[in-house]
């Protein structure tokens, strides 16, 4: 070994879904919205003055902000953004677990958090999910660093309700809880209207699923001004400019127009019920589904398997090799004739 070497440091990076590049694939593996932006998203992008690129972003992404502040019914103050939700959550992995004590997060959960921990050293313990894949929210009663998890929780699209969320944050007043919602406008209650009793909490949002922005990459964090400031204050000492200016105006365009937002999460919503009852009859089971994806096992059948013939037809959908749940298949809802064509595949082979 090079003496330069034993002082690398050493991470197992996250491995995002695949993003094959074929014309005529069905693409359920990633949790992407199958409606394209909104129109108003388009025409921005259209009128995109690039003469702007030459000068600096505003660091304090004040446009965007005040368009989310008013979306959500909070001060400016209450609001930060990064480059995706998994910025913000990196961000706030750096600013809010610095206590020595172990994070507690679900052991089947995003797979993200136990990156972002190892990364920054932070100690964490997992508590195991029920045996029907349900948070127990005693496991987060106990003496922590912080807590943070997914509601829905991913990859299972199970919602916590509002109450359960309510008792972890309120037994956990000395550190921050962070209810990441990356999936919440498709099901399950907001922990947003907690906000103002509880100054411990931080809700995550982004644009990637509901908003149909994957691409652009926007995230939002929703707390209590100190929160926030220790957000911006961690965000500034690393990347003042993290905020692109497309961003921005695109960003924006895209919170200002709610009657497509509201049209369009609808429509994934009634897929989904839709592909319940196909599944369902194919002799699927699945946790109650709350996001725009659904987790599924059926009896018999080898999900690997299943996984690598679904793929040899280009219609891709997501499989974990981890234990507990590699009997399972994450399918994200897509269009009805996404759908139609997964169920009629299924038809076919089984
Ligand atoms: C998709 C996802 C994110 C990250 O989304 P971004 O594209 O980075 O905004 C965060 N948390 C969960 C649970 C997700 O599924």
């Amino acid at each position: 070994m090079k003496p330069w070497e034993a002082n690398i440091r050493r991470v197992t990076p996250y491995v995002p879904g695949e993003q094959p590049k074929k014309s005529n694939m069905i693409k359920l593996n990633t949790n992407e919205n199958p409606y394209g932006p909104s129109p108003a998203v388009k025409k921005a992008a259209r009128d995109f003055d690039t003469e702007l690129l030459r000068l600096y972003p505003d660091p304090s992404s004040e446009l965007l902000v005040d368009a989310l502040a008013m979306r959500y019914g909070l001060g400016r103050d209450q609001i930060f953004v990064g480059v995706g939700s998994d910025d913000v959550l990196a961000m706030s992995f750096l600013t809010f677990f610095n206590s020595g004590r172990p994070i507690l997060f679900p052991d089947i959960s995003y797979s993200f958090y136990s990156v972002w921990a190892e990364l920054y050293r932070i100690p964490y313990e997992r508590p195991a999910l029920d045996g029907e894949f349900r948070i127990r929210k005693e496991d987060y009663y106990k003496e922590n660093g912080g807590v943070v998890f997914p509601n829905p929780n991913a990859p299972t699209s199970l919602a916590l309700g509002l109450a359960d969320v309510e008792d972890i944050i309120a037994h956990n007043q000395e550190s921050v809880v962070i209810v990441d919602e990356a999936y919440i406008d498709f099901g399950g209650e907001s922990a947003l209207g907690l906000l103002s009793k509880y100054e411990n909490l931080l809700v995550v949002q982004t644009f990637s699923k509901s908003r149909s922005m994957a691409g652009l990459r926007i995230g939002f964090a929703m707390g209590n001004p100190a929160l926030i400031k220790a957000l911006n204050d961690v965000k500034y000492s690393f990347n003042s400019y993290t905020m692109n200016q497309t961003s921005l105006l695109l960003g924006t365009a895209a919170v200002e127009d709610e009657a497509y937002f509201q049209e369009t999460v609808g429509k994934i919503k009634a897929t989904r019920e839709r592909a319940k009852e196909r599944l369902r009859a194919l002799g699927f089971v699945y946790p109650e589904p709350s996001a725009n994806f659904i987790f599924v096992t059926r009896p018999g059948t080898d999900a690997r398997t299943l996984f690598e013939a679904l793929k040899e037809k280009d219609i891709y959908v997501r499989y974990f090799d981890a234990p507990r749940i590699n009997q399972y298949l994450r399918v994200t809802v897509g269009t009805d004739g996404q759908m139609e064509r997964l169920f009629e595949f299924l038809e076919n082979y089984l």
